[in-house]
Order: C-alpha cells, then structure tokens, then sequence
C-alpha cells in the first residue's frame, strides 16, 4: 500500500473490463475487506472490488516470481506482486465501498450498527432475504443464513417488522460466531442448509426448503422449531 502499481489483466475475461487501463500507475491507497469481499482503493476515488467466490485466491509473490497460467490480475509494486487467480467478480467503480453494509466479520462485529441497518428496509420484507441483502449486512450467505436463523429458533419467513430487535442480534451473534469458527478451520456443521426432508437435529421434524427473495435462493428450515408465528 502506499505505492504507484503497475496493474495488468493478463485473463481475456478480465481485460474485458478495462481495469487495467483506469488504474495502472495509480497509487493503491487502501486494502480492506468487507465482508467476501476485498476493496482496494487507488487514488482518484476509484474502488476495486474483488469477490473469490469458491474458486478465486489472491497471492501476495515477491517481484518477478515464475508463474503458470493466465492470472486475472496482477498489482506490480517496487518489492512485491499481487495476483489474482480466478477472479469471477472484479469490478471497478467510484461507490463499491459505500454500498455495502456493516461487516459481519468485523471484530467485534457491531450489533446496533447491523440491527439500525436491518431496520432501515421496509418492514413487510422476509428477514431471510433481507439477511442476504449485502447492501444491509456483508458477509452473511446462503449457508450461513440458513443456520444462523435455525440456531437463533427464528424463520426465515417471519417478516423484519415482527421480529424484535434482541432476535436480530442474535441471529447475527450467530451468523459470526458460525462464519468466524468455519474461517478458522473448524469442521462446519450444517444442520438444516441441504438438508430438506432430513429430520432437525434438534426437534426431529423434517427439514423443509423452498425459494426465497427475488433471486429465488433457496431457504432450510424447521418449520417445527422455526415456526412461522
Ligand atoms: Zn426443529
């Protein structure tokens, strides 16, 4: 950070973006992440935005480092290189920064921060769609919002406007306890997310799942434990 880079996008796909020609020679301002994803800031108010998805991985090399393959991206400093390998979002603008919501992963994560966010959507929306919503919560996916909700005995159908803010807290108390353990290499356990029909390790009704939000991803729940009040 601090520094002039030299910014190529080898990857035909990448290129196609024009990454390369905004930023080459800008000084990298800042790195963050937020959330999944990772926000590098050039001077002249331009903000990468890197999501790994499953398949991605930065790589921090020293300068001139032998490599195979075609990477996404590669940052150039005075010492070292950054590359990116399998960037399926990169996505260059003035305002990525701003869009998102509070980090999920934060440490500590802050509850009255994510709670206001949640409550500044309209109140009739399902609070596992608004979970999803990155722009109201980063970090939190569809994995993690299935068990979160089940761990906190909430569904996701219950709409925001009926759901307390004590219960907000903590599904999100929940959310970045399950996030934070799976990061540090804990052997995830999933109770209710592709679980359907399966029996709820907790109560032992079946476990259901159907479509939800806009983008139809689907929700796991026990319609027993999580009921829909
Ligand atoms: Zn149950």
């Amino acid at each position: 950070m601090g520094e002039r880079v030299a910014v190529e996008t080898p990857h035909p796909r990448a290129a196609a973006g024009h990454v390369a020609e905004r930023l080459d020679g800008r000084r990298l301002e800042a790195v963050e992440a937020v959330g999944k994803n990772l926000l590098l800031s050039f001077e002249g108010g331009l903000v990468l935005r890197s999501h790994l998805r499953m398949s991605g991985r930065w790589q921090v090399v020293e300068r001139g480092s032998a490599r195979r393959g075609t990477p996404w991206l590669v940052l150039t400093g005075s010492e070292r290189e950054a590359v990116l390998w399998n960037g399926p979002v990169l996505e260059l603008s003035a305002r990525a920064a701003r869009r998102l919501g509070p980090d999920i992963l934060a440490s500590p994560p802050d509850l009255p921060a994510m709670v206001a966010s949640l409550r500044r959507g309209p109140g009739g929306r399902e609070l596992g769609d608004a979970l999803l919503d990155q722009r109201l919560v980063a970090g939190i996916g569809n994995v993690w919002k299935a068990e979160a909700l089940w761990q906190a005995e909430l569904s996701p159908w219950l709409r925001l406007g009926d759901v307390s803010d004590e219960e907000l807290e903590r599904i999100l108390v929940e959310a970045a306890r399950l996030m934070r353990a799976s990061l540090e290499g804990g052997r995830p356990v999933r109770s209710v997310y592709r679980k359907a029909g399966r029996p709820c390790p907790r109560c032992g009704a079946a476990i259901r799942s159907r479509g939800q939000g806009d983008d139809n991803r689907t929700a796991y729940w026990c319609p027993s434990c999580q009921p829909e009040r």
